[in-house]
Order: structure tokens, then sequence, then C-alpha cells
């Protein structure tokens, strides 16, 4: 296959993506005035549900510009050879392999969070400030980013430091050994991303004695289930949205709840709550897709591995030589397809495994409380009562809340 072409049929994903994304959001945005679920009638009053629409508008209109703004981006990168200027400034500033595919990868990177980073900054201060939901400080905005930055830098810049270290020393089984170290690598991330990580951005302290914590231990003796370490995290540092999730694999698994649904709900509520979560330790959904991300590293992994090679590829962006990283990005977007496909697919596990997870905790006897538990939630974060079937099809890890409540209620 001749470049050009290979060029044409990047140039048509990126274009195919973005329409494909922008039919998905109007299609959204045309069920938002469908009329509410009778279910679903004690959800929002009058004024909140007014409130909540205009949220859900807002955020549709910025997410068009936003998203206009970011293909303007690449197709610019694509008509323009932007990639391989980058790669000949980065080229300019090491002969070292390693040290100029870092520095290709560094400076893509940051410009596009410069570039990208006055809409962060008008979503967060703007629009979630309007709503109320907002809590974060301009202090801990740039700190936050400042962490980010410099993980990403450490992290992200060891492991594609080791990767392309391993595809020079061996080309034609790279892919093993970058499986083996990425596998590693989240294994690791899964049992400590809560001593951490999670520290450089939160507090996060046991839970204190008293009656949520007791009922949160009978509930645990009930369903047989050691809950030795539950964790309250200061969620109301950055925004009003509240949430509890489940962390960590073996001895270090641990339940943390945010404060600010501490504030919001009733203990039994929180109870339910946890027992959904406990359900989904139960039925192994940690592991599941754990196992099931592996597989698909190490099958991409395997693709790339037979085209990182590829001068086609690389000419393709405008680079004459065959270059890994410029066939990395070529790859990403010739893969983009297939990923968003696997995504549909594991959405669709992901939405079985939540109902799983429902259907645990009403065996327990809290499916009303549950209902309400899931009602105050989307009430509270302001979620969308009549999402499209489509979009929830394609790109719903949780089943919408009115099937969920149906499912509660049987
Ligand atoms: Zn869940």
């Amino acid at each position: 296959m001749s470049s050009e072409i290979l060029f044409l049929i990047i140039f048509s994903i990126v274009v195919i993506g973005f329409f494909f994304e922008q039919i998905m959001d109007f299609l959204n945005a045309s069920w938002f005035n469908k009329p509410i679920p009778e279910e679903l009638k004690d959800v929002y009053d009058f004024d909140k549900y007014k409130k909540q629409q205009e949220y859900k508008t807002e955020n549709y209109r910025f997410g068009i510009i936003s998203s206009v703004f970011g293909f303007i981006m690449i197709v610019c990168m694509l008509l323009f050879d932007g990639f391989a200027f980058v790669d000949s400034l980065a080229g300019d500033l090491t002969e070292n392999y390693i040290l100029k595919t870092l520095m290709f990868f560094a400076i893509i990177f940051l410009a596009m969070d410069v570039l990208t980073m006055p809409f962060s900054i008008y979503h967060t201060f703007v629009i979630e400030k309007k709503y109320g939901f907002n809590k974060t400080t301009v202090k801990t905005y740039i700190f936050d980013k400042i962490k980010s930055l410099l993980l990403m830098a450490i992290l992200g810049g060891g492991l594609l430091s080791l990767i392309i270290w391993f595809y020079e020393l061996n080309p034609e089984y790279f892919w093993l050994f970058a499986w083996g170290l990425v596998v590693a690598f989240s294994l690791f991330m899964n049992m400590f991303y809560s001593v951490l990580i999670v520290p450089m951005f939160n507090k996060q302290t046991p839970l204190e004695d008293g009656e949520l914590k007791d009922a949160i231990m009978k509930f645990g003796e009930q369903a047989g289930f050691n809950i030795s370490k539950i964790f309250v995290i200061d969620g109301s540092k950055r925004s009003t949205k509240a949430n509890a999730y489940f962390s960590g694999m073996g001895p270090k698994k641990r339940i943390v709840l945010y404060d600010t649904l501490i504030d919001e709900m009733s203990v039994d509520e929180i109870v339910a709550v946890l027992a959904h979560e406990i359900g989904h330790y139960k039925h192994k959904h940690i592991y599941k897709s754990m196992f099931a991300s592996i597989i698909e590293t190490g099958v991409t992994l395997f693709i790339f591995g037979l085209f990182a090679g590829s001068a086609t590829l690389s000419q393709a962006l405008g680079v004459e030589t065959a270059s890994f990283h410029i066939a990395l990005i070529a790859f990403g977007i010739i893969y983009s397809p297939l990923s968003s496909l696997i995504g549909i697919v594991s959405a669709i596990f992901s939405r079985r495994a939540e109902y799983q997870a429902d259907d645990f905790a009403a065996k327990y006897g809290l499916a009303n409380e549950l209902i309400s538990a899931l009602k105050k939630l989307t009430s509270h974060n302001m979620g969308n009562l009549t999402p499209h079937p489509w979009v929830v099809f394609t790109s719903y890890s949780h089943p919408p809340v009115l099937q969920r409540v149906r499912n509660l209620m049987k």
C-alpha cells in the first residue's frame, strides 16, 4: 500500500470519528426534553429540573466547541505534516533516540495541554461554578496541574523509555516485553494506587466510629465480606459531586466514600451503595475486567509490533524513514475504530456487571434503599434522566438510572 492511500485512510478515520461523535451528542441532545418517565418523577423538583436542563444544554454546546477545536487541530497536524515538524524539532534537540522520542511526545503533549487549557478552565470555573458544583480553588487547580504533569513525565516517560529500549534491543519480540511491562505496571498501580497516587491529590481518613461504621460492619458480616479498611476522601475539595468506589485487590482492598456522599445520604442508603460495591467484588468483576484488559493490551501490542518498523506508516505522516514514535501515532489513529468497537463490547459487559451488583444489594433486602440512593445521586450530580438509547449502547458503562430503578423494583 502506498503512503498516500494510507494517509487518506488515516484522514478519513479522523473525519468519520469526529462526525460519529457529533451525531451521538446531537441524538442525545434531541432527547433532553423527552417527558420524564413515571418512575423518576420524584428525582427532581420543577426548579431543579429546569436548572438541570440548562446544565445539560450548556455542556452540550461547550462540548461542540471544544471538540471542533480538537478536530481542527488534528486536521491541521495531518494536512501540514505537523508530526514531521515536531519530529525534526525533537531531532534538533538531541541525537539519542530514546530522548528524541521522549521530546517528541513531550512537545505534542504540552502543546495540546496548553491549547486545551482555556477549555478546561472555562469548564471548571465557569460552567461547574455556575451550577454550584465547583469547589476547586485556583491554587488547587494549578497544583493539580503541576502534580499530574510530573506524574505523567515520570511514569509515562519511564514506561515509554523502557518500551523503546526493548524495541531497539529486539524489534521482533519487543511487544512481548512491552506487554509484560504494562501488565506488571497496571497490577502494581492497582495495588498501590490508593497509597501512592491518591494522597498526592486528596486526604483519606479512616471512617470514624459511629452509627455509619457499625451499620457497614454489620452488613459486611452478613454478606461474608471482611471490610477492614473504610476510608473517607475529601472529594469536597474540588467538587460537590458525590461518589463511592472500591479500590485495590486482595489484602490491599479498601472502600472509599466521598465526604460529599456521607453528607448527602442516610446510613441505610450508604450501606445500599456499599452493598452494590461489594456485589462487584463478590462477582469478581474487578478480576474479570482486569483479565480482559490484559488480553486486549497484548493483542494491540502484538498488532502494533507487526507494523512498528514499517516505513509506509511513517511516510503517511510525512516522515521519510521508519520511526517508532511516528508509526505509533499513525497506528493509534488506524487502530481507533477497532478500539471503539472493543469499547462498545466492554460497555455491554460493564452494564451487565452493574445489574449484577444491583441484584446483589437487592438480595440483601436493600433494593428500596438503593433506589433512593440512586435517585439522590442522580439529582445531586444533575444526571440525565433521558439519554438516547444509541448513546447508552455505545458509551454508557452504567445502565441509565431508569433501567436500574426498574430492575431493582422487580
Ligand atoms: Zn457499580
